[in-house]
């Protein structure tokens, strides 16, 4: 039942997933909006229109108006780019193409102006663009849908799905950097043969300390012999 009501209210989310309604992506605040624990008007991108139609199918009211927004795309400066990357980390559908070290360019038609990547780039060299189109992003092949909007939204949801995806692989390859065995059991070697020499370090100290006690006790029974004349037992 929930299900069903978190899949018509994503189906008219505009999928930006730019979180300005304070969740981690539109399924997120869709799954909200079903459970009825958030109010449905946080969507400024969606506008008004989302608003109300979100408002008739989780049974919600809509307590104020949303102002309307203006659409950008975003441009890289790219003598400014020193390609560091995070823009292409920070892109929630893959917008942005370039490699380390080498300059970014985005991908202008799959831009949904989510503004993600503006705040994480070191060189303040990307630039958000005002544009005119009704629905972002422009390209809409990933979809059959024949509703503009609608397209426009299931690409993008689509560019989405598709990255998380590829973060999967990303995130076991980074658990084998961190988590290399040999590596831990080459450093466990380590540890073990360096507590083994301070083991055997601290057996010859002892050693030494052992006969300088006996020396020290032979001087003083040198001492009393000499003080009190006593023989050797
Ligand atoms: S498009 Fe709307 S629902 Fe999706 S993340 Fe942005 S504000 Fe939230
Ligand atoms: S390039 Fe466009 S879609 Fe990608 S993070 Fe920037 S604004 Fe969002
Ligand atoms: S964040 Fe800025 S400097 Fe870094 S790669 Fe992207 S555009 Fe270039």
């Amino acid at each position: 039942m929930k299900q069903n009501i978190i899949q018509k209210i994503e189906q008219i989310l505009p999928q930006t997933q730019c979180r300005r309604c304070g969740f981690a992506d539109c399924a997120a605040y869709a799954k909200a909006l079903a459970y009825r624990t958030t109010q449905a008007n946080l969507c400024s991108v969606g506008g008004n229109e989302t608003a109300q139609k979100i408002a008739q199918i989780a049974d919600l009211p809509v307590y104020s108006k949303i102002a309307d927004e203006t659409k950008f795309i975003v441009r890289i400066d790219e003598d400014g780019c020193i390609g560091c990357t995070r823009c292409i980390t920070a892109c929630p559908v893959n917008a942005i193409s370039g490699a380390t070290k080498l300059m970014h360019t985005v991908i202008e038609n799959e831009c949904t102006g989510c503004g993600l990547c503006l705040p994480v780039c070191p060189t303040d060299c990307m630039q958000a663009i005002e544009v005119k189109d009704n629905f972002l992003p422009r390209n809409t092949f990933l979809s059959s849908n024949k509703n503009p909007q609608q397209a426009a939204a299931e690409h993008a949801r689509l560019r989405y799905q598709q990255k998380q995806a590829e973060r999967l692989p990303e995130t076991v390859e980074q658990n084998k950097k961190t988590l290399n065995i040999n590596q831990l059991l080459s450093q466990a070697q380590q540890k073990t043969a360096q507590q083994k020499r301070i083991s055997v370090k601290s057996n010859e100290l002892a050693q030494q300390e052992l006969q300088q006690q006996k020396q020290r006790s032979y001087q003083r029974h040198l001492r009393r012999k000499k003080q009190y004349g006593l023989d050797d037992e």
